[in-house]
């Protein structure tokens, strides 16, 4: 391994890149990683020694207090080629903040900025070949947190590890989905963690994903805890209801992940003079429209999968089909954002971030 050290990070390289064992035309998405990961650890009241390294495992104790309390945030991100080969990130500065909201949230210490946005571009530029071209080809960036103190005590711990992994990534289309409003589970309560991107959340999604699954719906629309009224997200995705031509969405709580799709899908609509109204959205409200013809869409919003409409939803045993539309708003946020991502379009919003 060659050892050099660029700024404050230290570098260390792959001897030889497991590049061309990737089959890049069938990944599945989020199993395969690019050579380098990056490595910061908190002690002593500070983070120290951010380090680029080969991915591989870690050597971590069965006692980590991450693997007893639960102590983890992490984000979702994605690089991207343009028709030249140059690579663009998007609103990184948004998931910059939003780890550091969820750290907050989960006792976890912030994470200096510096630190984050030079081992992002150290890490893409290094891997760089591993950002294939063409659209919706791209890699997929996992930034995340964790407790890393040995101790079983309930407390939060005094030593962390932060990560950024990436994973290249096609084109994730999730198919129509059809989805179930949630009627006994909960994703997240007020005052509780829902606003926190913290790995327990989605633990505790699976199980009653699971059991719509088995009903033949793919997610889980969420509903408010207290009394399932309202709709909030659907599975990890924030959620958009177009009823005749104006699109709701439910607002920003501690109870909703502050998505960067969704804010995105949010500025674009309102550029191009579609009505948008950010408040909370009954279900009754969602079931009538289904009935009286006036719903037109539903979509879940997300980096991943950046738009997924939603085909048909079932509430009390009842399922709604939405019938495709021919002007669907789902498809032109799509793509208006795939164009500013992909470096196709005029960036009005300032949202592409340069990485090389
Ligand atoms: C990550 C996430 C989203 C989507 O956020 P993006 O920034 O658009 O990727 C929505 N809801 C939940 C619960 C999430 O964890």
């Amino acid at each position: 391994m060659s050892l050099s050290s660029t700024k404050s990070i230290s570098v260390q390289k792959v001897e030889k890149s497991r590049i061309g064992q990737v089959d890049f035309d069938n990944l599945t998405f989020g199993a395969t990683f690019s050579d380098h990961m990056f490595e910061c650890d908190y002690k002593d009241g500070e983070w120290q020694n951010p380090t680029i390294k080969p991915y591989g495992n870690i050597s971590i104790s069965p006692a980590a207090k991450v693997f007893h309390y639960g102590q983890a945030v992490f984000e979702g991100m994605k690089a991207y080629k343009d028709d030249n080969g140059k690579i663009w990130l998007f609103r990184p500065e948004q998931n910059f903040l939003r780890i550091n909201k969820s750290s907050k949230r989960m006792a976890i210490p912030e994470f200096p900025r510096e630190i984050f946005f030079e081992a992002l571009e150290q890490l893409v530029k290094l891997d760089k070949e591993w950002v294939r071209p063409g659209m919706g080809n791209s890699l997929y960036i996992r930034p995340f947190a964790m407790a890393s103190q040995v101790g079983v005590s309930a407390s939060p711990s005094t030593e962390y590890k932060f990560m950024i992994l990436m994973s290249p990534a096609q084109a994730y289309y999730t198919g129509d989905v059809r989805v179930e409003i949630a009627e006994h589970y909960s994703r997240s309560a007020n005052g509780g963690v829902g606003a926190a991107k913290a790995a327990g959340n989605y633990g505790a999604q699976f199980y009653p994903t699971n059991l719509a699954r088995e009903k033949g719906f793919q997610q889980v629309i969420w509903t408010d805890a207290s009394d399932h009224k309202y709709l909030e997200e659907a599975g990890t995705m924030n959620v958009f209801f177009r009823v005749n031509d104006t699109l709701l969405t439910a607002p920003i709580s501690d109870r909703i992940l502050d998505g960067v799709t969704r804010k995105s899908i949010i500025a674009l609509a309102k550029n191009d003079n579609i009505k948008v109204e950010e408040r909370p959205v009954l279900v009754s409200e969602i079931v009538e429209a289904a009935k009286n013809g006036s719903l037109k869409e539903i979509f879940g919003a997300g980096t991943a999968a950046v738009i997924s409409p939603v085909s048909a939803f079932s509430y009390k045993d009842t399922v709604y089909e939405i019938d495709k539309q021919e002007d669907s708003y789902a498809a032109q946020f799509k793509k208006e954002l795939l164009d500013i991502q992909y470096n196709r379009s005029e960036d009005p919003f300032n949202w592409r971030y340069e990485i090389i």
